[in-house]
């Protein structure tokens, strides 16, 4: 485990060029750290005041940069720590020699989360808003960033805390009526209790439910389309994102290698990937490129089959339509701009094949039908809307966190239906609480915060 006292040091914006790089140390070491890089021993910055100073290698004297130099004194930090920020130039060289005259004066390179996993550990802030923090910088979308920013600010703390509070007191009234054996729960008040275990245990539910939603939000979907050769795959494909990525050609087999990209539906973002489809070749390159097309089904979430429904269901259409069948799948009716475009022909004839899921005539040419096919995307995941507003569970510790609860208080809820002893009683619902402490890091094990900042950033 983190040794407390050392003095860690990182590059908090990413690697590479860019205008201003910034170096951020914590620990005791830090100031000092700072007055030798100024060159000055007596140097007493004021607190949270950026300050232009050059820096000086303390080894060789040599000035390195001119640097906006700015000191947090501890507790008082991001990690309550004291901190140092350097705001150097965004010369990957020049942050490199800065940072090794850091470790020169004893500062260490910090482990990913290590900023972070000092400032929960320093009661700066719960595990949940560190948490959150991960999820606003690795977020993709508007909405996701949203949803992460508020629960950065302690929405889910705040909405655990009254449930907190309540548990805790029902406890108490169980725990006290075990301590003096007399003090029998009177009837009416063994029914209050029940009411109240009833209702912790409806607004875990409530919570718990918000993660399907959650989930999508922060994680995404992983969408594939598939189909034979010409119905219209790469069209779709750019007609989605929104620009030509992809070629388009009439040559069948165009397209030989998987091309993913990013979009967002709804605030939830999607990672879509155009194949080489699905037929039979005898082109080497375009058998390892219909390989491909389904191992990528095989790892999405969704399948979009396209069809061109200006000719009827080929051969190759239906085989593509019982591949996709095994996945959550939709149906993308392509070409309807057509004459010979038929949608009610092939419903029947995809119908009678597989049980599908929602069948969309659009037209890649046109536009028309897009947005049709937007919402469809989500509809397996979330009735075809996602509402990013209000608190959701995002993350996946959290959900399992609030299951375990659930499982708990349900268990003590029926024991107290049975008129069970306390003790009995009581048991869920301690649980109950340590697994809704541990959500916002109370009383999580060293080793599992360990695990949990080691998915953070090295910097954060
Ligand atoms: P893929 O092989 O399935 O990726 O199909 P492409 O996207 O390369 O399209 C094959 C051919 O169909 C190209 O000539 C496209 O211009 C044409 N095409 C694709 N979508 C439409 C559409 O909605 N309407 C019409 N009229 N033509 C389309």
């Amino acid at each position: 485990m983190v040794d407390f006292n050392d003095t860690i040091v990182a590059l908090a914006t990413p690697p590479g060029r860019s205008g201003i790089g910034v170096i951020r140390l914590s620990g005791t070491a830090s100031l000092r750290a700072l007055q030798r890089l100024v060159g000055c021993e007596d140097f007493d910055p004021r607190p949270n005041v950026l300050v232009l100073r050059n820096l000086i290698d303390p080894l060789t004297g040599v000035t390195l940069d001119q640097a906006f130099v700015c000191y947090f004194k501890a507790p008082h930090s991001f990690t309550g720590e004291d901190v140092v920020e350097l705001q150097c130039h965004g010369s990957p060289v020049l942050l490199r020699a800065i940072i090794d005259a850091t470790l020169a004066l004893g500062a260490r390179m910090a482990t990913a989360g290590e900023f972070s996993l000092r400032a929960v550990a320093n009661g700066r802030m719960k595990l949940s808003e560190a948490e959150a923090i991960r999820d606003l910088i690795d977020a993709q979308t508007d909405a996701a960033a949203r949803q992460a920013t508020r629960q950065m600010n302690g929405a889910i703390s705040h909405a655990l805390q009254p449930l907190k509070d309540q548990l805790l007191g029902i406890i108490v009234r169980l725990e006290s009526s075990l301590e003096f054996v007399e003090d029998d729960l009177p009837q009416l008040e063994q029914q209050q209790l029940l009411d109240q275990v009833r209702l912790i245990h409806a607004r875990f539910e409530e919570m718990a439910a918000t993660f399907k939603r959650g989930r999508l939000l922060r994680d995404g979907l992983r969408v594939t389309l598939v189909g034979r050769p010409n119905a219209g795959k790469s069209s779709l494909f750019n007609m989605l994102l929104g620009r030509s990525r992809a070629i388009v050609h009439e040559v069948a087999g165009t397209t030989r290698d998987a091309i993913t990209e990013s979009l967002g539906v709804d605030g939830v973002p999607i990672l879509i990937t155009d194949t080489a489809g699905l037929r039979a070749s005898v082109d080497p390159v375009e058998v390892i490129g219909v390989d491909r097309t389904r191992r990528e089904a095989a790892d999405s979430d969704l399948v979009i089959v396209v069809i061109d429904g200006s000719q009827p269901l080929a051969d190759e259409d239906q085989k593509a339509l019982l591949e996709a069948a095994v996945h959550s799948h939709v149906v993308a009716l392509n070409k309807s701009d057509l004459d010979t475009f038929s949608a009610a022909r092939i419903d029947d004839e995809a119908a009678a094949l597989v049980k599908t899921s929602a069948i969309v005539s659009v037209s890649a040419k046109t536009g028309a039908g897009l947005e049709s096919l937007r919402s469809a995307l989500l509809q397996p995941f979330a009735n075809g809307t996602v509402n990013s507003e209000g608190l959701m569970i995002t993350n996946a510790r959290h959900h399992d966190l609030l299951l375990r609860a659930i499982e708990a208080i349900a268990s003590s809820e029926s024991l107290l239906q049975q008129n069970a002893s306390e003790e009995l009683t009581l048991v869920g619902l301690h649980d109950a609480l340590r697994y809704l402490g541990q959500i916002s890091g109370e009383t999580t094990s060293e080793q599992l915060l360990g695990e949990i900042f080691s998915t953070f950033c090295i910097g954060k």
